[in-house]
């Protein structure tokens, strides 16, 4: 009798070993940059979101005239529009992150996200909707993902719902996140799109929407949320993910959402 208790005490502990923390979850916004000697979309950032256990990374992708993805919020670089400059000219030791990094390459980024094996990678990516430049954009981004062996770790997020449809098809077992705001779940369910990303106010405005998500299997994802009140309110209506440039504040309202939903 002791030895099959003690069996099974050795099982519940494996089992707890071995499960993830489970939702809802933290997504540091642009990595995790509020730290000492960090930037926006750097690869410290990515590392420091790594270091703190966040579930996942959210980053910025633009493609260059030549070809080259990178990671960087804005359309343009240094007043350089990225999609009409060249990746030289913008890796000129000259122009760098605030942290004094240059900017980063997605494959410096999925390169350096191998140290971090569990953490999602939110990929954003920038787009006008320009059909042009979708076209060897996303090929391209499968392309690294597929190469980086990263597909499993991979979310897509885009303010292009022509960008997420096509995503959407590319990878199919990928989840994917429109983050435009102004399109009901079901619309976008039909579309193959697999999640909203929606800037917090709009569930203010809609929290049916996350029921109305979920019924349908969708993630629900919500940016940029940083202050304590949003992210509590935003627990409550039943969001899976908080996107913030907060994360540890965010991990440890979580924390405190979790134990009193066990009371
Ligand atoms: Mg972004």
């Amino acid at each position: 009798m002791k030895k099959i208790l003690l069996f099974l005490l050795m099982g519940c502990m494996l089992a707890a070993c071995s499960e993830k923390p489970s939702g809802p979850y933290v997504v540091a916004h642009r990595g995790y940059w509020k730290t000492d000697g960090s930037a926006q979309n750097s690869i410290s950032s990515l590392l420091n979101a790594g270091r703190i256990g966040a579930y996942g990374s959210e980053f910025d992708v633009n493609l260059t005239a030549d070809g080259q993805l990178v990671v960087n919020h804005d359309f343009t670089y240094h007043g350089l529009e990225i999609a009409a400059t060249d990746f030289a000219t913008l890796h000129d030791p000259s122009l760098t992150l605030a942290n004094g990094e240059l900017i980063p390459t997605l494959d410096e980024y999925f390169e350096a996200s191998l140290a971090y094996p569990d953490m999602k990678l939110v990929y954003e990516l920038k787009s006008k909707g320009e059909p042009e430049y979708e076209a060897l954009a996303l090929p391209a981004t499968v392309e690294a993902i597929n190469r980086h062996g990263v597909a499993s770790r991979i979310e897509f997020i885009s303010f292009s719902l022509s960008a997420c449809v096509e995503f959407a098809k590319l990878m199919p077992d990928n989840v994917v996140e429109y983050l435009g705001g102004e399109i009901a779940p079901a619309e976008l369910h039909e579309m193959g799109i697999t999640g909203i990303d929606y800037e917090y106010p709009v569930f203010y405005e809609h929290p049916e929407w996350i029921e109305e998500a979920h019924k349908l299997g969708m993630v629900v994802n919500t940016w940029t949320v940083n202050q304590e009140e949003d992210i509590r309110k935003l627990l409550e209506l039943g969001v899976d993910q908080i996107t913030t440039n907060e994360p540890e504040l965010a991990a440890k309202l979580i924390e405190e959402f979790k134990a009193a939903k066990k009371k």
